[in-house]
């Protein structure tokens, strides 16, 4: 028999017992989500700061998305692409055009999207760039996240997302993010493939880049005959005030990734875009995924991406996020706890006035829970918050009076 858990305690002692422990929650069991709002085990309302990293962008449980996920539960949900299927070619005409691209692979989770754009451009370095085989390489940037498999942390310089899961894939160069010099250093290699780049690195904190760092960058790719790759899991689809965090800068990618709020959380879907000239190295059997482009996510995401136009999300996380931040920049003249805030549109963070490993900003967030609404630290002495977008002004000022509250009421 399958338990039903009643209280947080009882959940929390599952997971403890059962479960692997590769995450380490905030002690708050969730049971239900409507908009903005989420609310656990014991029936306590919240206001999510998380979106669950920015996947829930169209809020909890949207009416029209989960529409489209029962409609379509009831006809068909998986074929594989074995064969073909009704939804999948209406999807890719709706993805292509909605993002500006010929062509679109469906995938599923983000870090599959950021594999399949890396084997794209390896195909692509080797068959259309004319690479020697077997030595593309591919530029990172220092404190990315690009999700977990074993090529990705291959690319990362975090310790705890590496040790001990060697070897790892060669064929990375790692550069600081933000640095130009960095770059054409690197671009002076003519085995390079591609730039791998988030437009804001997320996980890193939210750290924006100098306004011109993406154009030139990605010019300086062109000039090198170097794929410029966006992964925009986590900025795009109107998180950061724009359809994506690329447009902030009028930058166009030559290979897209996005995940997350394709599907507004519901499923994950994840794709990569590119155009013709690039997407033409995959083959038929060079790549695939049994559930990528299966008949749910293709409904699911059209509707997700509907959503985001029909409600106008992006123009609204531009405007939400200036009035946060005018709010933080004041609770910053207030308190010494708060260094500053940074951020772009609905993506943003609070840097804590302590070491980064001390404990100040997890015991923010248990206060904040406390109080009704829920945030994580990243990277130690950071505090992401990113809210869905479908949030109202009066409903961003209620959240930033939490957090004043919290903070100036910490000790
Ligand atoms: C979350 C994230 C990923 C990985 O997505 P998963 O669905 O967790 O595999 C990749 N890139 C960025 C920028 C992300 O934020």
């Amino acid at each position: 028999m399958v338990e039903t858990v009643k209280t947080s305690q009882e959940a929390i002692a599952l997971e403890d017992r059962h479960g692997a422990h590769n995450y380490h929650p905030l002690p708050v069991v969730l049971a239900k989500g409507e908009g903005v709002y989420l609310w656990d085990v014991e029936g306590k309302q919240y206001y999510d700061f998380l979106s669950a990293y920015s996947a829930v962008n169209q809020g909890h449980c949207h009416p029209r998305i989960i529409n489209s996920l029962i409609e379509q539960a009831k006809e068909l949900t998986l074929t594989s692409r074995a064969f073909y299927n009704n939804t999948l070619g209406s999807y890719e005409k709706y993805v292509t055009q909605y993002f500006g691209y010929d062509k679109v692979l469906p995938m599923n989770t983000g870090a599959e999207a950021v594999e399949t754009a890396i084997k794209i451009s390896r195909k692509w370095g080797y068959e259309v760039k004319g690479i020697p085989s077997g030595q593309a390489q591919i530029i990172v940037c220092h404190n990315n996240f690009h999700g977990r498999t074993t090529t990705i942390i291959s690319a990362s310089n975090d310790p705890v997302a590496r040790e001990n899961f060697g070897p790892y894939t060669p064929g990375i160069i790692s550069i600081p993010y933000n640095d130009l010099e960095a770059l054409q250093d690197a671009l002076n290699n003519e085995h390079v493939a591609a730039f791998l780049v988030e437009p804001i690195q997320g996980e890193a904190g939210v750290f924006v880049p100098d306004e011109g760092y993406l154009k030139k960058a990605s010019e300086m790719c062109r000039g090198k005959n170097v794929l410029f790759v966006a992964d925009e899991v986590q900025t795009g689809i109107a998180r950061t005030g724009r359809l994506l965090a690329t447009h902030h800068e009028d930058v166009k990618a030559d290979v897209l990734v996005l995940g997350k709020a394709l599907s507004g959380g519901v499923l994950p879907v994840s794709a990569v875009l590119a155009n013709d000239n690039v997407m033409k190295v995959i083959t038929p059997g060079t790549h695939g995924s049994t559930f990528g482009g299966n008949p749910l996510a293709n409904k699911v995401a059209v509707t997700a991406l509907e959503v985001v136009k029909d409600e106008n999300l992006a123009e609204n996380a531009e405007k939400l996020g200036k009035l946060f931040r005018e709010r933080m920049e004041d609770l910053i003249s207030k308190t010494d706890l708060v260094q500053l805030v940074r951020g772009k549109g609905l993506l943003n963070a609070i840097v804590i006035n302590d070491t980064e490993d001390s404990e100040t900003a997890w015991n923010i967030c248990v206060a904040l829970k406390e109080n009704g609404l829920l945030a994580k630290p990243t990277h130690g002495n950071i505090i992401r918050f990113a809210p869905p977008l479908v949030m109202t002004e009066e409903q961003i000022h209620d959240c930033c009076d939490i957090i004043v509250k919290t903070i100036m009421n910490f000790n």
